[in-house]
């Protein structure tokens, strides 16, 4: 009996997925990529010849985590194009979905870092847990930490996903008793050079992890011997994020930034003004200092996201964003402008005169001024009391 073969759109079929779908997807990741239409053909044609042979492998390893990230990437319920490009990898370990279990699930991984070694991709989602001389966390026997480091030196690239994988995330929020941190900072403290691109958020955007994996496997990011190429490094900023993804702040492309420029804010859920869909910067939306293009790319197979949902944007695509940003919905203790790092002197609107200038600061003054015809001056959304832990860090002065 003959096998019967399914061609690339058979397979986008059997999900339900047009090919017209597929090249608007393609355009997605084009844009990710900074390139330009022209390349969409270019990127189909790479997606469908990988399709037809196979993909270097990659393993996804899972630390300190609430699995989140994988949801967000496998979609089980409706799989869109990011998943079926994911499907193209053979993804030969990854404990949270596979179907092996036991001794033969840690074979497979073995296998894969042993045969492929310096040719595969790591995939890390979760924090690392280093607290408890490592076994905060423990993976068949093992520590966390110990996976890591046999898995890790020998990966062409590792991405991390999510804010976990990138910094800790909620994990590693203050007191953080299992000694949770990003992969990076722990690869760095281990002296393990294999290179790391970063994709914060909670959960992270399967279509930015497609976007890189596409780049790394398919389009030069990684050379003959399997090294990373310079050109992939050109497209990371200094926080090892691509800068196509996290270089603009939410507030730049958030569709409620026309109200926050007229001074048109919600203040209660619930009001006349949520309705209208006001801004929501007085209830505590940490868009203007969070960097990433949720607004653009979206999710749930481009949907919608937190702010068209009406949630102020909580920015877990910052570092440190638990501990920098709550009480969530309280007014923003700092506005970033220009600047990326959660811990690194954003300014308060306080100082806005001093530091700043541009339409951030005149929407500000904007702001100010409806609150004072509207004879808010003073009000705002209710604070959240002072939690005994927040007591304790101010007085030991932050955390350090
Ligand atoms: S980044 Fe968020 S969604 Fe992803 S594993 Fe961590 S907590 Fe879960
Ligand atoms: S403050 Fe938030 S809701 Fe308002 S425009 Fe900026 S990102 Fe959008």
């Amino acid at each position: 009996m003959t096998q019967e073969v399914l061609t690339f759109d058979d397979q986008l079929a059997d999900h339900g997925v047009s090919r017209r779908d597929f090249l608007k997807f393609c355009g997605t990741v084009a844009a990710m990529l900074g390139l330009s239409e022209l390349a969409v053909p270019q990127i189909a044609a790479a997606v469908e010849a990988a399709a037809a042979s196979k993909l270097a492998p990659a393993v996804w390893l899972d630390g300190g985590l609430c699995t989140g990230c994988t949801e967000s990437t496998a979609q089980s319920e409706n799989p869109d194009v990011a998943q079926i490009v994911l499907d193209i990898l053979s993804m030969n370990y990854m404990e949270t979905i596979m179907y092996a279990t036991g001794d033969s699930a840690e074979e497979a991984l073995r296998q894969t870092i042993d045969a492929s070694s310096g040719k595969f991709i790591m995939v890390y989602e979760g924090a690392v847990m280093t607290g408890f001389d490592g076994n905060a966390l423990r993976v068949a026997g093992k520590t966390g930490l110990d996976q890591i480091k046999e898995v890790a030196p020998k990966a062409a690239a590792i991405i991390a996903v999510g804010s976990c994988a990138v910094d800790g995330g909620w994990v590693r929020a203050y007191p953080n008793p299992g000694g949770a941190m990003g992969i990076g900072e722990y690869l760095a403290q281990e002296g393990i050079k294999t290179p790391v691109i970063n994709l914060p958020t909670c959960p992270v955007n399967p279509v930015w992890l497609v976007a890189m994996v596409i780049d790394v496997l398919l389009l030069g990011g990684l050379d003959d011997q399997g090294k990373v190429t310079q050109a992939l490094v050109d497209k990371l900023d200094e926080f090892g994020r691509p800068k196509l993804i996290f270089g603009q702040t939410i507030h730049d492309n958030c569709p409620r930034r026309g109200h926050f420029e007229n001074g048109e804010f919600v203040y209660q859920f619930g009001s006349e003004e949520e309705a209208k869909g006001y801004c929501l910067y007085a209830m505590g939306c940490k868009g203007p200092q969070t960097y990433t293009n949720c607004p653009i790319v979206r999710w749930n197979n481009k949907t919608s996201w937190c702010v068209n949902s009406g949630s102020p944007c909580i920015g877990c695509g910052g570092f440190n964003w638990v501990d920098e940003n709550a009480p969530f919905l309280s007014r923003m203790r700092k506005v970033g402008l220009g600047h990326v790092g959660a811990s690194d002197g954003g300014w308060s609107p306080a100082t806005i005169g001093a530091v700043a200038g541009g339409v951030v600061v005149g929407a500000l003054v904007v702001h100010g001024v409806g609150m004072g015809l509207a004879g808010r001056i003073g009000e705002g959304p209710e604070t959240e009391e002072m939690k005994d832990y927040d007591r304790k860090r101010m007085k030991k002065g932050g955390d350090k």
